[in-house]
């Protein structure tokens, strides 16, 4: 029996990648799961993965940079499931280059997916995980929001507003039994990394002490325990998932 025995999450980017790993893990450990990507048919694989643990999956279709279709998936998990023990903003897109050649919409666009999706789905969760007086919110930061990169400056910001939106989240949802946490991930292996090229994969491997590439699996064990009871006294804090690569 895992620890999420009737505990209902929701997991947003579950399509592919570190999201569905980390829904098929929580189910693995008795969670439902509502899985949310821009397309439904995209979650048919995820879906598959969270009924093969004997746990029930609902795929959603939501653009999480939109308010009325988050407040609308919220209303539909919370009509089928009843509740909303688990809520793990996890969608996230890069577009880099350089700080003089990013545009606008390079920006707005980075800015939108990985920080206003985060806060749309926070604010639409508060309230029910309020009135219930428990529930754990998880973000996926990176390690770029704590460092900055070259050629990632929409994203760095990004993820650094992830990790404050945690905090202030945390700060006004724990009083009433609700906690908040990022994680920042550094480098995990992923259809994201597999378009880096050998140079700079070689790069980044020096400058990891444990030497190898993080797996979607290190990040889903992580979210499995800032989500659960074991973490009971933790809120507001950031995570870091990085082989040691940042200390
Ligand atoms: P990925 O590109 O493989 O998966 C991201 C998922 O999010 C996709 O299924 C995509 O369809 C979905 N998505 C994108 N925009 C969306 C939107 N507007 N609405 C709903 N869904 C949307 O990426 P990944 O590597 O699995 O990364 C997952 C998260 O982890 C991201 O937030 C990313 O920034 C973060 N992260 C990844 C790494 C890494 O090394 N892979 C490192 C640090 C942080």
């Amino acid at each position: 029996m895992g620890f999420f025995e009737g505990k209902v999450a929701v997991v947003t980017g579950a399509a592919r990648g570190i999201g569905q790993a980390i829904a098929v893990d929580l189910a693995e450990r008795g969670a439902d799961v509502a899985l949310c990507d821009l397309q439904k048919e995209w979650l048919d694989e995820t879906v598959a993965a969270v009924e093969a643990k004997g746990r029930k999956a609902l795929a959603v279709a939501v653009d999480v940079g939109d308010g009325d279709a988050v407040n609308a998936c919220i209303k539909e998990v919370l009509g089928i499931f009843g509740k909303i023990d688990i809520m793990v903003n996890n969608a996230g897109i890069t577009k880099d280059t350089l700080l003089m050649r990013m545009s606008e919409q390079d920006w707005d666009d980075v800015l939108r997916v990985n920080l206003k999706g985060t806060f749309l789905f926070s604010r639409a969760v508060a309230r029910p995980m309020m009135k219930q007086r428990s529930g754990s919110i998880v973000n996926i930061a990176s390690v770029i929001g704590l460092i900055g990169n070259a050629g990632q400056a929409n994203y760095a910001a990004s993820k650094a507003g992830v990790i404050a939106l945690t905090k202030s989240t945390a700060k006004e949802l724990a009083p009433r039994g609700v906690r908040a946490n990022s994680i920042a991930p550094g480098f995990i292996s992923s259809k994201m990394t597999d378009a880096l090229s050998q140079e700079v994969r070689d790069k980044m491997m020096a400058n990891i002490p444990v030497a190898r590439f993080g797996g979607p699996e290190d990040i889903a064990k992580a979210v499995a325990f800032l989500a659960s009871d074991e973490a009971a006294y933790v809120t507001g804090q950031c995570l870091s998932v990085n082989g040691g690569m940042v200390m």
